[in-house]
Formats: structure tokens, C-alpha cells, sequence
């Protein structure tokens, strides 16, 4: 059963939400398996139900039915294997820099504090934000504050890490440079497991070993496509590849359906 084989696997996944004026299918028999070291993108019109499936993966909502396996065990409440990046950075604004990425370990105790400084230095180091360790989130770009944002994720090492739309409030230079910067973080930690979720088609198809392209609300996986891409990858051309026009063509055809049929 591909249940033990996937780090997650969704059967038949549902979620609702009541309210005074009825409910609202955010997700309806979804079914998705997900491979330990993937990086998988999700794209869908908006209102889809993407934040959804992540709230969900993570443990912060519960499926109104359906099934939800992590490493072949039925999952239920937060998942501590699992860290969340959101579009918002989060920062802790009367934390420095380091003390932001420290944040994580401190809390699950991992290392001492000399180890922790330690670990978040090296990683501010790999983003070019050594420099900025003593700064505070006012200080930063919106640039330098996801790649904050994302290296205190890495830092307390987590399974699989949910990204939802990231880079979404960045110029499209910045977001260029964080997509490169993600995969090369991801390149030297390759076990790890990538749900990104995002409304640039560009950014799904060049980061993403597969696609998953989901239906109008109620969201439900349309289709999943795998991105016949080498790694690594150049992100600053990989557009110019005829494969990647052709994954892009093959998926916008899909989407702009979808689009059409939606109510954001
Ligand atoms: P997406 O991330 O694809 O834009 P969401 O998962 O945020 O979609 O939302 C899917 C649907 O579920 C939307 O119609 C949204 O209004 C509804 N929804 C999401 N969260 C709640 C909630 N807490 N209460 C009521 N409706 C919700």
C-alpha cells in the first residue's frame, strides 16, 4: 500500500466550515501521497481550499472526514515533525535577527544556547544575512524577512516544511533570488520534504519535482504533473527550457478551466 511508502498520504480528505449562512466545502475527496524528499508544488484557483490542506497536514485543523497518514499512521493534532512558513513573516519584532532563528530550538530544547547561536549563524551565513544577526525585523526588507523567516523553520530541522505563497507580497527580482535561495537550502538537506503552495505558475513549475493542480472549490486534486526538469536547477532561466514551457502550457490549459469556474 503506498500508505507506508509516502511520508503523507490523503484519502478521501473533507473539510467543511459551518457558518450562520450555511456551509462551505473547502476540500471534498481529496486523495494525495507525497514522497519523503519530494518538493511538491500546489497551484488552484483562489478559495480552493489550499490553506486548508496545509492547516490540515499540520495538524492545526482536523478533516470533517477522510484520512490523513503520516509515515503510514494515522495523524491526528499538531505535528512537531512539521514546520509552516507563511506569507506573513511572523517575526518576533523584539527578538534580533539570531534570536528569532534560535526561537525554534529553544523550544523544543535542542543544543545549548552556545549551539544554538551557533546553528543560526551558519544559516544566516548560507542567506547572506550574517551581517544582520544583531538587527530587528524593522530593519529588514521584506526580502531579508523571509529569508528569516525560512531559515528559523530549517533551523530545528523539520521533516517536511509547508510554504504557503512565501514569496507572495515580493517584487519579482526578490522572489527570484528566494526561490534560488530555497533550492540550494534544500539541495544540501535532500530528505527533506517541501509543500509549497503558491499562485505563480512560473515559480510551481520551476521549483517543483511534481504539480499538484487542484479543482475550484470544493478543492479536490485535478490533476498532479511531474516536472521532467534536472537538478539542480537554474531558476533565473529555467523558463527558457522547452520542457518547462511544455509542463507550463500543459498546466495553464487545466488551470484557466478552473479559473473560469471558480468564485474567489
Ligand atoms: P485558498 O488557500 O485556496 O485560497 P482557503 O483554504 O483559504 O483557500 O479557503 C477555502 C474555502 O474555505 C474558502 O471559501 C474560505 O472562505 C473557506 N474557509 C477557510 N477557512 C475558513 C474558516 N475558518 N471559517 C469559514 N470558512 C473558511
Amino acid at each position: 500500500m503506498s500508505e507506508t511508502k509516502s511520508i503523507i498520504s490523503l484519502r478521501g480528505l473533507r473539510r467543511a466550515f459551518r457558518s450562520p449562512h450555511g456551509e462551505t466545502v473547502a476540500l471534498e475527496r481529496l486523495d494525495l501521497d507525497i514522497n519523503e524528499g519530494e518538493f511538491v508544488t500546489v497551484v488552484g484557483p483562489s478559495g480552493c481550499g489550499k490553506s486548508t490542506l496545509l492547516n490540515i497536514v499540520v495538524g492545526l485543523l482536523q478533516p470533517s472526514s477522510g484520512e490523513y497518514f503520516y509515515r503510514g499512521t494515522p495523524s491526528r493534532g499538531i505535528n512537531r515533525d512539521i514546520g509552516y512558513v507563511t506569507q506573513a513573516d511572523n517575526l518576533f519584532p523584539w527578538r534580533t535577527v539570531l534570536r528569532n532563528v534560535t526561537f525554534g530550538l529553544e523550544m523544543r530544547g535542542i543544543g545549548d544556547r552556545k549551539q544554538q547561536e551557533a546553528k543560526a549563524l551558519e544559516l544566516l551565513d548560507r542567506v547572506g544575512l550574517k551581517g544582520f544577526a544583531g538587527h530587528y525585523r524593522h530593519q529588514l526588507s521584506g526580502g531579508m524577512r523571509q529569508r528569516v523567516n525560512i531559515v528559523r523553520t530549517l533551523a530545528y530541522d523539520p521533516k517536511v516544511i509547508l510554504l504557503d505563497e512565501p514569496f507572495g507580497p515580493l517584487d519579482a527580482q526578490t522572489r527570484l533570488q528566494l526561490q534560488d535561495m530555497l533550492l540550494k537550502l534544500w539541495g544540501a538537506r535532500p530528505t527533506t520534504t517541501l509543500i509549497f503552495i503558491t499562485h505563480d505558475l512560473t515559480e510551481a513549475v520551476a521549483l517543483g519535482d511534481r504539480v499538484v493542480v487542484m479543482s475550484a472549490r470544493p478543492g479536490r486534486v485535478r490533476e498532479v504533473v511531474p516536472v521532467p526538469l534536472p537538478r539542480p536547477r537554474d531558476i533565473f532561466t529555467i523558463h527558457t527550457d522547452p520542457a518547462f514551457r511544455r509542463v507550463y502550457d500543459h498546466i495553464w490549459a487545466h488551470l484557466a478551466d478552473e479559473m473560469k469556474e471558480s468564485v474567489a
